[in-house]
């Protein structure tokens, strides 16, 4: 059981405005890790995965993380929907280059959301 280094591939990003565990990603204790990782053992060593904190202390910050993620959701979707939009319009501008009628197409910023994994 030694790390293969290949944990490094499913390597989790810190998540925004939410905890690692509330967002589903799981702890290898061997590769000193934080993987994206649908099984239980990891990957690289092995290893069983820890899915949860460890104390109870961080355990009731998880807790309220998760009730706060059931709103972020909601916040997530409409970023998604954002999105979407974007490449309409880029889809857009796309078509009006080919029949050479410029017209402006408009930019819609998108504000940077945690997204619920
Ligand atoms: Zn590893
Ligand atoms: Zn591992």
């Amino acid at each position: 059981m030694t790390c293969k280094g290949i944990c490094t591939r499913y390597k989790a990003q810190k998540p925004v405005g939410t905890g690692r565990y509330a967002s589903g990603q799981k702890r290898c204790q061997i590769c000193e890790i934080f993987i994206k990782w649908e099984g239980l053992w990891c990957p690289c060593c092995g290893y069983r995965l820890r899915t949860k904190p460890r104390n109870l202390k961080y355990k009731a910050k998880l807790r309220a993380r998760v009730e706060a993620d059931s709103q972020l959701e909601s916040v997530a979707v409409k970023a998604a929907e954002v999105e979407e939009i974007e490449v309409e319009a880029i889809v857009v501008k796309k078509a009006t280059k080919k029949a050479k009628t410029a017209k402006a197409t408009k930019k819609i910023a998108i504000q940077p959301v945690a997204i619920k994994a």
